[in-house]
């Protein structure tokens, strides 16, 4: 295609744009997706569409996209885009496959190595002049605990090598491998099926897409299944673990503690199932995002999206 009209909605590094715009018309307008109406009419007259998570590529929007051949997708988790109705309508959708892996894997192996020491939330208390130091050296050292990968692929990958980095035991689960698949003896992590993982993990992290088979995956009665002051961190989607179930589970002390990155509605409402609420860590769906990340994603995207103009 000679010159392309590129609209980008949502927020990407600005030489990655540069990049575009120097072979094509790129319309950069990071506040776009809140606008329905003009995302609307811009992506009207688009021939590529480039989004992060926060655009829902379906229904009116994807009908008003006459022109459009592709969607570059900031990211990884494509559950914000209709793949079957982009695929009937020719619309090629590009990912950022493995481009924010390392950011993801860093934010888990942190947040675990936080929740098993249990160390950290002692500023306020220190600085009052309190010294619970008693109360706070029984924390976990993260080597020989077992983590507890559900979901190998880039993300899960990821992890694993920082963790065994560590000294820590890895186990993963995914029904795209057999217990036999080369990964595993490569990479000197076991398999493990998704019962016994869970009951022998220290840590569980998920690193899986949302779709039917792991819509509501994390179930009360999975929590039921972990280890008594085993620690659970969700980077993946919402709707994939029962918040309701979590918080219940650490209230109770049946969990030690959890970090969770991503909700059933973003942003999350103020939510009284989790304030106050203890040894739980929250972030707003950032653990994808470090200014490495949003290079190394934005470039990919744009390389990828002028190849597929060729
Ligand atoms: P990936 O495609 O490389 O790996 C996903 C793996 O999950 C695949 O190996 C797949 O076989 C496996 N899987 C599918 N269904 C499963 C199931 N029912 N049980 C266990 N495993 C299953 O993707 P990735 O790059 O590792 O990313 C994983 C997910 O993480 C994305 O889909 C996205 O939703 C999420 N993510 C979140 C952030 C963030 O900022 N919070 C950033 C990047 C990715």
């Amino acid at each position: 295609m000679t010159r392309a009209r590129i609209v980008i909605c949502e927020f990407m590094d600005e030489r990655a744009v540069a990049q575009l715009g120097a072979a094509h018309d790129v319309l950069y307008d990071p506040q776009l997706v809140g606008d329905a109406a003009r995302l609307r009419a811009e992506a009207g007259q688009a021939d590529v569409l480039i989004v992060r998570n926060l655009t829902q590529v379906r229904g009116e929007l994807l009908a008003a996209m006459a022109r459009c051949k592709v969607v570059g997708r900031l990211g990884v988790g494509l559950d914000n885009i209709d793949l079957a109705a982009c695929e009937a309508r020719g619309i090629k959708v590009i990912p950022a496959s493995g481009a924010n892996a390392l950011s993801v894997a860093e934010y888990v192996v942190a947040s675990t190595m936080m929740l098993l020491r249990g160390a950290f939330a002692s500023t306020e208390a220190v600085a009052a002049g309190q010294w619970p130091r008693a109360a706070l050296s029984n924390g976990r050292e993260a080597a020989g605990q077992t983590l507890g990968i559900i979901g190998f692929g880039s993300i899960g990958q990821t992890t694993a090598r920082l963790a065994l980095g560590l000294g820590m035991r890895v186990i993963a689960y995914d029904p795209a491998l057999m217990p036999d698949a080369p990964v595993f003896a490569q990479t000197g992590v076991q398999y493990g099926h998704l019962d016994d993982l869970i009951s022998a993990s220290d840590a569980v992290t998920l690193h899986v897409p949302l779709v039917d088979a792991t819509r509501g995956l994390f179930s009360a009665a999975r929590i039921g299944q972990m280890k008594k002051g085993a620690v659970l961190i969700n980077t993946s989607r919402g709707h994939i673990v029962d918040i309701s179930a979590l918080s219940a589970a650490l209230r109770s002390g049946h969990l030690g503690g959890a970090a969770i990155d991503v909700f059933d509605a973003e942003p999350l409402p103020a939510s009284a199932v989790l304030q106050g609420c203890p040894n739980l860590l929250l972030t707003p769906h950032i653990s994808g995002l470090s200014m490495q990340s949003n290079e190394r994603v934005s470039f990919m995207i744009a390389e990828r999206v002028l190849e597929s103009l060729k």
